[in-house]
């Protein structure tokens, strides 16, 4: 089926959105990317954005970071993304990719005195990490500091980091990296948060130690202490600690919750997925297609009835 992108002020088909080949982001990486899921309910016929206007929050903070000029409010690209995925017509579960950039097509690195624009384009996507639970690798590339630049903000350039990561840890036979802090501390996944279970709470690093601040993750907190009574501890969590944790999982809009099973040849736990990850997982599919009345809030249904 053929998608759509809104790009130029209009909605287009994808295939007629092309950039020129001198746009200043794609040589300098200077473009704030978002990535948001449409969830697709088959009893409902319908899709539910997932948390769309907090997506759109980060985007404008990115923008704010990388001085990009964003010229659409929050309730403005809300609208748009609503109307282009409608525009589609997917019945399956989908993924948005709205991209801000310095679209001038003139060379030079610098943020300033540079035109921007704002695209965004449907696909359909299933899942991201296509195993049921993840084997996995400390990477030797590590996880920026926030003053090299800063992984709070999702900015295209510094997607090379995860990229080296990632293609290192599959090449050698792992399906996801975890990345250090310069210092050594564990910072997170090439697309997703981390989190252990110690003594039956939930550990994850904090945003000092380098990560982008996950929707995922957040909503996790909160389910986790809302529906499970489990606390969260935000904290510096050292590389040995992931061989003792008792379960360990991904999270991130792309790869929902994904159960780590392996961590540099020593199972997590049993190496089997653990009954917190489990029941998270089971709570997070139901609120993201929602299922679950209370959460609605976090949910935007595209299409008309
Ligand atoms: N960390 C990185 C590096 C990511 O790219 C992502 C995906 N956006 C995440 C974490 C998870 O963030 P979220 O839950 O907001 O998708």
């Amino acid at each position: 089926m053929p998608s759509y992108a809104y790009f130029h002020k209009q909605f287009v088909p994808l295939s007629e959105a092309k950039i020129g080949i001198a746009t200043n982001a794609l040589h300098y990486g200077t473009a704030i990317f978002e990535g948001i899921r449409g969830n697709w309910n088959s009893e409902q016929k319908q899709i539910y954005l997932f948390r769309l206007r907090e997506h759109y929050e980060r985007l404008h903070n990115g923008c704010h970071i990388l001085m990009i000029d964003l010229p659409y409010t929050i309730d403005e690209l809300y609208k748009i993304t609503v109307e282009l995925v409608e525009m589609c017509s997917f019945q399956e579960d989908v993924y948005v990719r709205p991209l801000a950039y310095k679209s001038a097509e003139r060379l030079g690195v610098r943020l300033h005195d540079i035109e921007d624009d704002f695209l965004a384009f449907v696909i359909p996507w299933g899942p991201y990490l296509d195993v049921d639970k993840a084997r996995c690798t400390v990477s030797s590339w590590q996880r920026p500091d926030d003053n090299v630049i800063p992984p709070r903000a999702k900015i295209t350039g510094l997607y090379a980091n995860n990229a080296l990561a990632k293609s290192e840890a599959i090449l050698n036979g792992f399906d996801e990296a975890i990345m250090l802090t310069p210092d050594g501390h564990i910072s997170e996944g090439s697309g997703e948060n981390i989190f252990l279970v110690m003594d039956g709470k939930l550990v994850t690093p904090a945003s000092y130690n380098n990560i982008l601040i996950g929707i995922t993750r957040h909503t996790v907190i909160k389910l986790a202490k809302k529906e499970l009574g489990i606390e969260t501890i935000e904290r510096q969590i050292d590389r040995s600690e992931l061989f003792l944790a008792e379960e360990c999982f991904f999270t991130g809009t792309a790869a929902h919750i994904t159960p780590i099973a392996e961590i540099d040849h020593r199972k997590v736990g049993n190496g089997e997925v653990g009954e917190i990850t489990k029941r998270l997982q089971q709570l997070y599919s139901e609120v993201i297609r929602g299922n679950n009345p209370k959460y609605l809030d976090w949910c935007t249904p595209v299409y008309k009835r």
